[in-house]
């Protein structure tokens, strides 16, 4: 057979990637691209209520990001070891003690400054009224580094993380809005079909609503939502769907 013909039906490899041929260099680039910019992102629902803790993690630096170590500190700090990364900072959504009882375990470990909005403090000061709320131990009182006010920026690599202020479903509730991600992580503002409930202190559905409306639902449709419990969605898919913001 003449070697032209043998050949026809041999992938013809235009580019390397990382010593493994890419067949078309279309797919080379958007492979490094997504190498670059996406970051790790580990969701463990700790604790009795099984509350959504997000690990962010740069893949250059091996910097992170821990939101709302609730609980399995343990767990916590076995992920971030097998993903090398090392915690720059906790940041609470809010300060409900299924969010942040094991906020001040982590910090301990880590080192790293605990972020929670000055108007979830109070909140933050009765986690052992909290406790009997639900029937479980009291957690160490957590000590708050810095204020996660409104529009506060974090970076995490390339990354800039925008914490937006979402009062309702308490005063000092935030959300972290990453652009460069197309995330959203949500807290216990907005669920999958629900939104936070806002009969415990320092609820108030209308501030719930007009935070929804006003903060999350002008964030682009296709942003990705992840709740402070159970799966994820979308921001278009709350717009459509979410029984609670129909009347907006
Ligand atoms: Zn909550």
């Amino acid at each position: 057979m003449k070697e032209s013909v043998r050949n026809i039906h041999k992938p013809r490899f235009l580019f390397e990637y990382k010593g493994q041929p890419a067949p078309y260099p279309t797919l080379t680039l958007q492979r490094i691209d997504i190498l670059k910019t996406r970051m790790i992102h580990v969701i463990l629902p700790v604790g009795l209520l099984q509350c959504n803790c997000s690990i962010l993690g740069d893949e250059a630096t091996r910097e992170a990001i821990v939101v709302d170590p609730g609980d399995e500190i343990g767990r916590i700090a076995a992920s971030l070891k097998e993903h090398q990364l090392t915690v720059k900072a906790i940041v609470i959504t809010h300060a409900h003690i299924d969010h942040i009882a094991g906020a001040q375990k982590l910090k301990a470990l880590t080192g790293a400054p605990v972020y929670l909005n000055p108007d979830d403090e109070e909140l933050a000061q009765m986690l052992d009224v909290q406790a009997t709320w639900l029937g479980v131990q009291k957690p160490d009182p957590v000590e708050i580094d810095s204020p996660a006010a409104d529009g506060t920026s974090l970076t995490l690599g390339a990354a800039a993380i925008h914490l937006i202020h979402t009062p309702g479903h308490t005063q000092g509730s935030v959300c972290l809005y990453i652009p460069s991600e197309n995330k959203l992580i949500a807290g216990d503002t907005l669920f999958r079909d629900s939104i936070g409930r806002t009969d415990l202190p320092g609820g108030d559905t209308r501030k719930l609503l007009s935070s929804v409306k006003t903060r999350l639902l002008v964030l682009p449709e296709q942003t990705l939502v992840f709740p402070g419990h159970g799966p994820s969605t979308t921001i278009g898919r709350e717009k459509d769907h979410n029984p609670f913001l129909r009347n907006l």
